[in-house]
């Protein structure tokens, strides 16, 4: 029986279990990866506004968590699968057959990229899907390239891949790009991004890498191709939340519901981090909710004993 147990080792689950274990409880931190860190893995951009505390990325970041989870006095087990987690129960069923028990539970299992769903999305992982256009864009310069979404991520990475792609083709679904007045604007002053607003792309074409993309116009008839050596697909982000389907309260996008002290609708299991927080998903916030979740936790088990 462990006091708590973190499910997610990202910025809040490592967040949580620190504060867990200098409040002397007995905190086991569940991770499926074989590293620890989740989106931290993904920010290839420089982190500016953690207050105190700059990096030029999340890797240099997470190096810093790295070395502070060498010290610890917590139970991280990295690649464990969970097979099954009855949240009332409080109780966390692992691929391996093991079964383990807790009287709290801290689901810190954020988000992940929304896909497209396409033909070639995954098949050309590695081959001209375009992960991140700051980490990547050297590698892309000289290529046309496409970009998918119409938010601030995908109108960012469309800008700066325009810095050394001659063409940069953008696909919108909707009829208005939904990104911020400011990135709208510099979209304007670069001519050599073209962007088809009410258009779907619906295949990714190559053989050995991407060599087209298939484009379909709301009002067009027909699809068409359009040469490019590199696709960047940023459609936003979901929830992980399959593992507790049915079993709390969440949004219509499946975030999940949780009141002032990070808690859920099911008594002593809180959700921290992005998982729960579509409006601020930030790494100080998921942080300070671990902090929440984690004091929370040691008052009520204080006032039980
Ligand atoms: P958003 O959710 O803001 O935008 C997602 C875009 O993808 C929307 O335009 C949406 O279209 C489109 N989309 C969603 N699903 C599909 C689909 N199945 N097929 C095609 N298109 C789809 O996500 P972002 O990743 O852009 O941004 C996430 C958050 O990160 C935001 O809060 C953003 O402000 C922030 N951010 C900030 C940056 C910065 O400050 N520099 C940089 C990048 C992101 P539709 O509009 O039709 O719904």
């Amino acid at each position: 029986m462990h006091d708590v147990i973190i499910i997610g080792a990202g910025p809040a689950g490592l967040s949580t279990a620190f504060w867990c274990d200098e409040l002397g409880l007995d905190t086991l931190v569940l991770e499926q990866a074989e590293e620890i860190g989740g989106q931290l893995h993904r920010v290839h951009n420089p982190i500016n506004n953690y207050l105190g505390l700059k990096a030029h990325n999340g890797k240099e970041l997470l190096d810093r968590f790295a070395a502070e989870v060498d010290g610890a006095e917590f139970d991280l087990w990295t690649q464990t699968a969970i097979d099954s987690v009855e949240l009332r129960a409080k109780r966390v069923s692992l691929a391996s057959g093991e079964e383990l028990q807790a009287i709290a539970i801290v689901i810190a299992t954020g988000v992940r990229p929304r896909e497209l769903g396409v033909p070639g999305e995954k098949e050309f992982v590695g081959k001209g899907i375009i992960e991140s256009a700051t980490r990547d864009r050297d590698l892309f310069a000289g290529n046309d390239v496409c970009v998918v979404g119409g938010g601030d991520a995908a109108v960012e990475n469309a800008l700066l891949l325009a810095e050394g792609c001659p063409t940069v083709t953008l696909v919108h679904r909707g009829k208005k790009l939904r990104a911020r007045p400011e990135f709208r604007e510099k979209l304007q002053g670069t001519h050599c991004i073209t962007v088809f607003t009410e258009s779907v792309l619906t295949r990714i074409i190559g053989d050995e890498r991407v060599v087209a993309v298939e484009i379909q116009r709301k009002q067009g008839i027909k699809p068409f191709q359009v040469a490019v050596g590199g696709v960047l697909i940023r459609i936003g982000v979901e929830p992980n939340t399959a593992l507790f389907a049915g079993q709390l309260e969440t949004d219509e996008k499946g975030y999940i519901l949780v009141n002032n002290q990070q808690e859920s609708s099911v008594p002593m299991v809180f959700a921290i981090g992005d998982v729960s927080n579509p409006l601020a998903p930030t790494i100080s916030s998921a942080t300070g909710a671990g902090a929440t979740a984690a004091k929370v936790i040691a008052s009520r088990l204080n006032a039980s004993s």
